[in-house]
């Protein structure tokens, strides 16, 4: 009997881990052939979650939870979950039931038919804030333009995984992960199915503005060096400005004997400029940043207990 994994990050889920489990079992009692478990990590949670868990586990053979040491963060809490997937497949998805388990049904059936990732495309459904579909579709688009992957707009961290390559995953030693950019570009044989997220079951998004900011970040400067590229052909072509502004100054002041005057537009170019170097001494910083976390080889996260 083939075994299938699945595997959510839960960050103060209280309310949603027994529901997710209960629908997930009915996907199960459906499909005949498989056996599954269900590991949890809990993302150092604030509220109830671990305790829920804890008795979860008790009731069901199949339920298993990593506890990490504190909030590591999405992406390292699903690297965790693969770390320690046993089956044949594994699939991840989100604790607060946006990623419907009936799709697993259908990510399976694809998986059999011999993909080896099957990943999901999520529509918004109209209730989910207009700001929010339109800074997610604009920023895969971003991504796109200025990196080297192609992820899909709509890109979501729902998503099967051949055995063969979650071992490719587990080996991987990056300290910032980005595992929609890493399943794109790894290869294998794709496909996706289109989903509609659906509202949270209980709880709060734990994403703010801020944390969206930085998983973008993480998600350009993952995957691409050309943010760089992009700051020194700025520096070339603001030289060339320069040069020609510095020709028809000396033509002006030698030849035609007048003098140019603009005390105000020069502080404005000297500001100007001044911005625009500290935007790319930042990407450089970003960068330097990503390579001082690299040398450290610290694990993406660390486990505080586990039930198996
Ligand atoms: N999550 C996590 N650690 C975090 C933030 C979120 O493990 O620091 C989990 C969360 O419990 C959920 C999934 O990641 O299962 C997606 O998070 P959320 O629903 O807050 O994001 P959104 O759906 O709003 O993008
Ligand atoms: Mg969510």
């Amino acid at each position: 009997m083939k075994k299938i994994s699945i595997v959510i990050p839960a960050h103060n889920e209280e309310g949603n881990i027994s529901l997710i489990q209960q629908r997930i079992r009915e996907v199960f009692s459906t499909l005949e052939n498989y056996r599954f478990e269900i590991i949890f990590v809990n993302d150092g949670s604030r509220d109830n979650t671990q305790q829920k868990l804890e008795e979860l586990a008790n009731q069901f053979e199949e339920v298993k939870f990593i506890e990490l040491s504190r909030n590591f963060g999405h992406q390292p809490a699903v690297k965790a979950g693969l770390d320690y997937a046993t089956g044949n497949a594994v699939i991840s998805m989100d604790a607060d039931l946006q990623h419907p388990p009936e799709l697993i049904r259908d990510l399976i059936r694809k998986w059999e038919e011999g993909f080896d990732i099957v990943f999901t495309v999520r529509t918004y459904p109209k209730q989910i804030s207009r700001f929010k579909r339109k800074s997610s579709a604009l920023y895969y688009k971003f991504l796109s333009l200025i990196s080297d992957v192609n992820i899909n707009e709509g890109g979501s961290d729902f998503r099967l995984m051949d055995s063969s390559v979650v071992d490719v995953v587990r080996n991987m030693n990056e300290a910032d992960i980005f595992l929609r950019g890493l399943s794109n570009w790894m290869g294998f044989k794709q496909t996706g199915i289109p989903f509609t997220a659906g509202e949270r079951a209980t709880g709060q998004s734990s994403y703010n503005l801020k944390k969206m900011m930085k998983f973008a970040f993480t998600g350009i400067t993952a995957f691409s060096v050309k943010p760089l590229y992009m700051a020194a052909y700025l520096g070339f072509l603001f030289s060339a400005f320069a040069v020609v502004g510095y020709g028809i100054y000396v033509i002006h002041s030698f030849v035609a004997k007048t003098e140019i005057s603009g005390w105000a537009s020069l502080i404005m170019t000297v500001v100007f400029f001044g911005g625009i170097q500290l935007i790319i001494l930042g990407i450089i910083g970003i960068y330097l940043g990503k390579i001082f976390k690299q040398v450290k080889e610290r694990p993406n996260y660390i486990i505080r207990s586990k039930n198996f």
